[in-house]
């Protein structure tokens, strides 16, 4: 958990979040007496959670939910929505300072108002709770347990002092932010994702640790509303999953933005002095001293394993990796399974979302679904976003498998060069000699909506050939899939081709 000294800043409570913490986590909600037998006890209300109660419920299995916090999880309450409400904001602010650009001026200085920002926030994380209410939970039939769960065996768990027996169990307990071994930090005190959203005062100069997805969107969202931000990356490019060429393009956004950028840089100890925090930064050969209000640690996340008396279950994990699950997502102990963070490599929403709903088909109708079966995209919501399905080249290099890349410049694209969106390209790879998707990445300002397209073609088997006969409206920034399809049926004009059709043409 984040250190909770006196740097820890206190969520307000205004209406938003009375409504929040009603739909939640209600004031003096009392446990239901548990069934004799549940079909599926679910170990956490995340993401995973809630889609494995809800699909359940509604297909007739008796349900009970255990929760030890907030209903929603990490996603609703300090993850996905909080983030890319704030982002939407810093976007706002970094297109007012280049309004002259549109031919557009603001009168007089752009005055940043952090706690309305925040507020703004907290009334649509609020808006949002409702669908993961207990309320909705409750109609649907669900038994929902507020607690801390732990099994006593391998078809028992106690919430609270109750007992609950199970014929399925899942276990979504998610993942938490990895804490830093840095001496001082801890006294100095640091944000993570799980406060830094309770912030009502802008930090006037931040240093962000870690220059993965997290760290990447909150760097960028924090210098836009003002914040003097240094990031600070212990590999030498932000995103080291990510092809170079689209971090290399954030990197280029982040300095543009004003970020001071430090890469292969590790933070190695912090003081604090004259109420301000120094941290010194090392890299191969320079060493220096930020001198910071806050400090945001986004430095990886770790699942949620201890206490949930594992042993007893018969359940394999591991500390770093999570819960040992088979391709049907099924645990050591063949009763009980898992979803989400807790066990997966892809710590998303939408693979929590997907593995539950592998998990209530394994679990409650004998089916076989797979999760290596799953084509999962994902985006990092910079600006621009970088978006990914499918393989890397270095990975098709790995596995010997032949590629051809088609790469479409958002500077060639009509609609990116109308919105002043340029920066960024979309690039498709394909086995080589056919027209099969085996991945692409893409970097635009709106390259999480674009690779859904992507994600459907290769979903669907769709090749370029098909997307090129796919009618794009025009002008919009996913016409340059259509352009890399196009690009693709280009390939396929053999010089015998090309000759036979201009004899006919001439003739
Ligand atoms: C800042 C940030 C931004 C993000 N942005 C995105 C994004 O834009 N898109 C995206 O796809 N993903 C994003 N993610 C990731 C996403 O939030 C997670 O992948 C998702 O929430 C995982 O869902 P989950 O159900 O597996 O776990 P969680 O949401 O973590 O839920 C697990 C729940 O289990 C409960 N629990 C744990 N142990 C116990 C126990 N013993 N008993 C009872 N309850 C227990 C916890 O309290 C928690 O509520 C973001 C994450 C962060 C931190």
């Amino acid at each position: 958990m984040p250190t909770r000294n006196k740097s820890t800043p206190t969520a307000p409570s205004d209406t938003a979040e009375r409504e929040r913490r009603e739909n939640v986590h209600p004031d003096g909600w009392r446990n239901p007496v548990p069934a004799a037998r549940y079909s599926l006890v679910v170990i956490g209300a995340g993401t995973a959670g809630l889609v494995a109660a809800h699909a359940a419920a509604a297909l007739g299995a008796k349900v009970a939910l255990i929760e030890r916090h907030l209903l929603g999880g990490d996603c609703l309450n300090v993850g996905c929505v909080p983030s890319k409400t704030i982002i939407r904001t810093s976007r706002l602010y970094a297109e007012m300072r280049h309004a002259t650009q549109y031919g557009a001026q603001i009168p007089g200085d752009i005055r940043i108002d952090f706690s309305a920002v925040m507020q703004r926030m907290r009334g649509i994380r609020a808006r949002i709770s409702r669908v993961d209410s207990v309320r909705r939970l409750t109609e649907a039939g669900v038994d929902v347990f507020f607690g801390a769960a732990r099994f006593t065996g391998t078809e028992a768990l106690t919430v609270d002092g109750t007992t609950l027996r199970f014929k399925k169990a899942l276990i979504a307990t998610g993942a938490r932010p990895d804490m830093p071994s840095i001496p001082g930090l801890d006294e100095a005190g640091y944000l993570t994702n799980e406060n830094v959203f309770d912030l009502t005062e802008l930090p006037r100069r931040l240093l962000v640790i870690g220059g993965g997805p997290l760290g990447c969107e909150l760097a960028q969202a924090f210098c836009r509303f003002g914040a003097q931000t240094v990031i600070a990356q212990d590999w030498p490019l932000f995103l080291p999953r990510e092809e170079r060429d689209a971090a290399q393009i954030l990197s280029d956004a982040f300095a543009r933005d004003g970020i001071e950028v430090r890469l292969n840089t590790q933070a190695v100890k912090v003081r604090v002095e004259g109420g301000q925090k120094l941290v010194d930064l090392v890299s191969e050969d320079y060493q220096s001293t930020v001198a910071v209000d806050a400090i945001i640690a986004g430095t990886g996340r770790v699942p949620n394993v201890e206490d949930l008396g594992l042993e007893a279950a018969g359940v394999d994990y591991d500390n770093t990796d999570g819960i040992r699950v088979d391709d049907f997502l099924q645990t050591t102990n063949p009763r009980i399974y898992a979803a989400g963070d807790a066990c997966l490599e892809h710590k998303f929403t939408h693979t929590a979302d997907a593995s539950a709903r592998i998990v209530v088909r394994n679990a409650l109708f004998l089916g076989r679904q797979r999760q290596s079966a799953l084509t999962i995209p994902w985006c990092t919501y910079t600006d621009p976003e970088i978006a990914h399905v499918g393989l890397y080249v270095r990975q098709a290099r790995e596995w010997d498998i032949p590629v051809k890349t088609f790469t479409i410049p958002m500077h060639d694209v009509d609609r990116a060069i109308a919105d002043g969106e340029e920066a960024g390209f979309v690039k498709i790879h394909v086995k080589e000699g056919t027209d099969r998707i085996l991945g692409a990445t893409i970097v635009a300002r709106h390259a999480g909506e674009i690779i859904n397209e992507i994600t459907l073609a290769m979903v669907a088997r769709i090749g370029l050939r098909t997307l090129a006969r796919v009618i794009h409206a025009y002008p919009t920034q996913s016409e340059a899939i259509k352009k890399a399809a196009d690009a693709y049926n280009r390939t396929r004009l053999t010089p015998i081709i090309q000759s036979l059709s201009r004899r006919w043409l001439q003739w």
